[in-house]
């Protein structure tokens, strides 16, 4: 009785060494997530960050400045709609910047990507999202898509009858990569539009180099709009996983970007969506991510899944620092990045 206890103990043993064995093998390749815990990795991310305080809230849109700081939720989402999620992830939030990608979606799925490279750039411009200097001193001006410049001429060119239709597609678009019906919240759109003098100096500059395709005040009303719309961690998470599942929102199975185009949009994310620091992003990720003032990232990780966080705190980039921990640390442990698992 004992021994055969003993012998099964042993066995239980031995199949737990090999099962691990096999789910290390499996998380190092980053072959098989169905076989690693995506939630005890979720969950792992935010006990690491939860009491990290370091940065401050956006002020310079005052409305900003009032988000509670402490807010902090993680999710994935898989590329077959599975959601892992802990924290505060239904809070709603101003989607900011990370709103950029999809708009120039919307232009890629309606013109095409060499119309997104040549109107706007996709070069990496090394400065701040609200650079001046980039636009008077590269001459592509808008530069690409991830700054503000890039961000209002890929409003600008969208294909619409008019501003209200302008604002109606680019809404319905950003819902279809939800799944959801999203709202514009209106206090954070009246912050931001009665205090937007550098994006209207940047709408205007644009127009003056023949680099804006529409009215600037109406390209800087729907470009605020955009931005004032709010979104959950959950919400980015279901974006992302809408690109990591080649353009298919996997809640609602609608195609929302033709999957040939998906990897110029991810590439552009790769190499600009952390402004002037997406190159250390790239260099400790290995992953497209784009960031937005509001606190929230989204970080695809291509045919698998969607990692989203959300925390208001940012740092000088503008970037929120606990929401990018905590990504890179769950890139890390599931050895996902794309040029090699590279833990922390
Ligand atoms: N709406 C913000 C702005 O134009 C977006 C900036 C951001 O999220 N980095 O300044």
């Amino acid at each position: 009785m004992t021994a055969r206890v003993t012998g099964k103990k042993i066995l239980t043993g031995a199949l737990a060494a090999v099962l691990s064995l096999t789910m290390t093998q499996a998380i190092a390749k980053g072959a098989d997530q169905s076989t690693v815990n995506l939630q005890h990795v979720v969950d792992q991310a935010y006990t690491k960050y939860k009491d990290f305080k370091e940065g401050k809230n956006a002020d310079y849109i005052p409305i900003l400045a009032t988000v509670p700081s402490d807010l902090f939720g993680v999710v994935i989402v898989t590329r077959d709609g599975k959601i892992y999620a802990k924290g505060d992830v239904d809070y709603k939030f101003s989607i900011q910047s990370v709103s950029k990608p999809f708009t120039a979606s919307l232009v890629m799925q309606q013109q095409g990507p060499e119309a997104v490279a040549e109107k706007i750039g996709v070069e990496p411009t090394g400065m701040p999202f609200n650079s001046k200097v980039a636009l008077e001193l590269l001459e592509a001006r808008s530069v690409n898509p991830s700054v503000n410049a890039g961000a209002i001429a890929a409003v600008s060119m969208v294909q619409a009858k008019s501003e209200k239709d302008r604002w109606k597609q680019v809404l319905q678009n950003l819902n279809d990569y939800a799944g959801s019906d999203l709202k514009l919240m209106d206090e954070v759109y009246d912050s931001e539009y009665s205090t937007s003098w550098s994006n209207r100096a940047i709408a205007n500059l644009l127009y003056n180099y023949g680099r804006l395709y529409s009215e600037p005040e109406e390209a800087l009303r729907v470009y605020t709009r955009q931005c004032s719309v709010g979104v959950s961690a959950k919400d980015l998470g279901i974006m992302g996983a809408t690109l990591a599942n080649e353009g298919v929102n996997p809640i609602t199975n609608k195609r929302v970007l033709a999957a040939e185009h998906v990897p110029e949009l991810l590439a552009v994310m790769a190499m600009t969506g952390f402004y002037d620091e997406s190159g250390i992003w790239q260099y400790t990720s290995g992953l497209p991510a784009k960031t937005g003032v509001g606190g929230g990232i989204v970080t695809v990780v291509p045919g698998k899944f969607a990692i989203a966080a959300f925390s208001p705190r940012l740092n000088e980039a503008g970037n929120s620092i606990r929401a990018m921990k905590a990504i890179r640390y769950i890139a890390g442990e599931l050895g996902v990045g794309l040029y090699g698992a590279n833990p922390e």
